[in-house]
This record gives C-alpha cells, sequence and structure tokens, in this order.
C-alpha cells in the first residue's frame, strides 16, 4: 500500500520518526509540495496511485481529487482541515480524519510566553546588558520598558474552549480575574475569580485580552477599529488563535498612535507574514512564527495520533474522521 506524505517537515524537521507509518506501507515522505492551488500539476504527480496521502498545509480541491484514482484516505497532520474539499472527499468515497487535540498546554504556555515577554522584555534587557548598557550604568539596576505585574489584574479571554480554559487556568495562578466571552457559555464554570460577560464588557474591563476562538464568518475580524476603541488605552493583545481574527491595519494604527499599548501574535491573516504586512512595522508588538503548537512533545503526540488514525482506519473502525 502506498502512502505519500506531501508536506512533513513542519511537523517532523528531522527530531521525530516516520517508523510508525513505515510498518503500515510503502512511504514517501516530501518535506513541502505547495500551498497553492495552482499547483495541481504537482500536487496529483506527487500523490500518484497513493491509497493514502497525508498533508499539512497543502490543498487537496476536488479538481485534484478527480485525478486521484486510487486515493482512500487524507489523514491531515493539524486540527482545522480547510485545505480539503472534504466534501467532495466523501462523494468519491474518500475518508477524511484530523488531529482534534495535541498541544492544548503547548498553546496555553506560549500564550503565557508572549505576555511574560510583553510584561518584562526579558530578551530586549538581556540584549542590552549584552550590549553593554548595564556595565556602564551609573546605578545599580536599571529598565528600559515599563514593567507589568499580572497579579489582580483582569484577563479577557475571548473563546473558552479547551486552550482559554488552560490559559484561564494559568492566568488565576498568576492572581489575575478572568473575564470570559463565549459563543456558548458554561455558567458552572463562574467563581470569585471568573466571570462570563459580554464582549462589550470584556473589551473595555481587560487589562490583557486573549484570543482563542476558532477562525469562523462570525468571528474573522472581531478585533478591529471599533473593538479596539472600547478597549482600555493600556490593554494587552495576545492572539495564538487564528490571525484573520484582527484587522491588522487597525491594530498597527492603534499601536502606531498609541490607542493601545502593545500586541504579541503568533498567526498572521497570510502565513508565512507577508512582506508588506502592517505588523511588521507597527510599534510595541511581538510577531513569533505560529510555533505555539510546535514543541516536540506536543508534535510527537500530532505524529502518534495521525498514525493510530491510520491504524484504526485500516482496522476497519474510524477514528477522527471529519467528513462521516
Ligand atoms: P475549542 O473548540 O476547544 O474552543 C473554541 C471555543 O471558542 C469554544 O468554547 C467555542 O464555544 C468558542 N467560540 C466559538 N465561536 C465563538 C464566537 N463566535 N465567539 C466566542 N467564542 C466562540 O478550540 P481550542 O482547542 O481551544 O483551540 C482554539 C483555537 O486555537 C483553534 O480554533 C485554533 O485556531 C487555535 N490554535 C492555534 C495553534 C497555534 O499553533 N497557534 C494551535 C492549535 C490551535
Amino acid at each position: 500500500m502506498k502512502i505519500v506524505v506531501l508536506d512533513g517537515y513542519t511537523l517532523n524537521p528531522g527530531d521525530l520518526s516516520w517508523n510508525g507509518l513505515d510498518k503500515l506501507g510503502d512511504v514517501t515522505v516530501y518535506d513541502r509540495t505547495s500551498y497553492n492551488q495552482n499547483d495541481k500539476g504537482l500536487i496529483v504527480e506527487r500523490v500518484g496511485d497513493a491509497e493514502i496521502v497525508f498533508t499539512n498545509k497543502t490543498p487537496l480541491t476536488e479538481e485534484m481529487l478527480k485525478e486521484m484514482p486510487n486515493l482512500k484516505y487524507i489523514g491531515v497532520l493539524a486540527t482545522g482541515y480547510n485545505v480539503v474539499d472534504v466534501k467532495a472527499a466523501k462523494d468519491r468515497g474518500i475518508v477524511v480524519t484530523n488531529i482534534p487535540t495535541y498541544g492544548t498546554m503547548a498553546v496555553a504556555q506560549m500564550t503565557f510566553a508572549l505576555l511574560l515577554e510583553m510584561c518584562h522584555h526579558v530578551w530586549a534587557h538581556s540584549e542590552d546588558v549584552k550590549n553593554g548598557a548595564w556595565t556602564n550604568n551609573v546605578d545599580w539596576c536599571f529598565w528600559n520598558y515599563p514593567l507589568i505585574e499580572l497579579e489582580g489584574k483582569n484577563i479577557g479571554i475571548i473563546g473558552f474552549g479547551r486552550i482559554g480554559k488552560a490559559v484561564g487556568q494559568i492566568a488565576q495562578a498568576f492572581g489575575m480575574k478572568v473575564l470570559v466571552y463565549d459563543r456558548s457559555p458554561n455558567l458552572e464554570l463562574a467563581s470569585n475569580t471568573l466571570k462570563y460577560v459580554e464582549l462589550e464588557e470584556l473589551l473595555s474591563e481587560s487589562d490583557v485580552i486573549s484570543l482563542h476562538c476558532p477562525l469562523l464568518e462570525s468571528t474573522t475580524g472581531i478585533i478591529n477599529k471599533n473593538t479596539i476603541n472600547k478597549m482600555k488605552e493600556n490593554v494587552i493583545l495576545i492572539n495564538t488563535s487564528r490571525g484573520p481574527l484582527i484587522n491588522e491595519f487597525d491594530l498597527a494604527e492603534a499601536l502606531n498612535n498609541g490607542r493601545i499599548s502593545g500586541a504579541a501574535v503568533d498567526v498572521v491573516s497570510s502565513e508565512p507574514i507577508k512582506e508588506d504586512n502592517p505588523l511588521l512595522k507597527a510599534k510595541n508588538i511581538i510577531i513569533t512564527p505560529h510555533i505555539a503548537w510546535a514543541p516536540i512533545e506536543a508534535r510527537s503526540r500530532l505524529l502518534d495520533i495521525a498514525i493510530n488514525n491510520l491504524e484504526k482506519y485500516l482496522a476497519g473502525s474510524q477514528i477522527n474522521v471529519v467528513n462521516l
């Protein structure tokens, strides 16, 4: 049985093993293929007569599927499976699976890595020291940025699912008060330190706002000029969810004119980030290259689940199928 991995590099740049897949068939792993639907020829050629294909971000459209006569199974190496036309796959009897959860704590941890960096500017201070600023300082210490203590501050969490809840727990351990906006509130979770609120209240009362809702039509651009204007001036905005939740032009403008004090994002509207993305030149923003999911522990878990999904499919019992 032929198995093709179309874009294995970001999941396994060499620190994990494909051996678990090798046991299931004749495996060809491509580091990368294409993110572009227009590269149909290359994608179809690489899948060839394989029965099993794994993709992370390489698109598999209806037009492509039509030219993959033996294909029976598509394993998406991620949670989001929008790169696959799942309906067209279903119509052709192709099973599509995903990895529903593998990195909740990794993303929650990264959210706090970004927030703590905004509070202490650890890296910038260390660089200043290495460049001689402490050696030549008249006082016994110095700081070049305002330093922020989180205890007693409000964190507003938009989207209180797996990751949002994990962020809420960490925030409570820091002594923060948690304000939650979720489309389906679970009021049993409310406590002295956790309150469900409407979006308006979250925006106006939060010192930190962290986005953890999925990207949907209703959440696209949820952070825009209008919602930013309701925020406190000293708010710190964190986005480890999906780039298009934020109108980046509006955020860049708000950062540049001091309307809000800082932001940190792990995701942007188009990835890899485009040269003309306005956030690249905005003030007081940290941008990381979509790494929240990527600690080796989380990637290893992801690969194990992907292999288990295929094993179960081959044994006749389907798990994590998204196009039943
Ligand atoms: P989840 O499905 O467990 O939680 C999502 C929550 O958002 C749910 O509670 C849901 O009710 C809520 N929600 C849905 N629509 C909403 C709306 N319109 N307004 C407010 N709340 C709404 O998902 P999760 O596992 O917590 O993941 C959250 C997001 O994190 C994912 O959608 C994904 O985009 C992102 N993510 C990012 C990385 C990364 O590497 N940066 C990795 C994994 C996941």
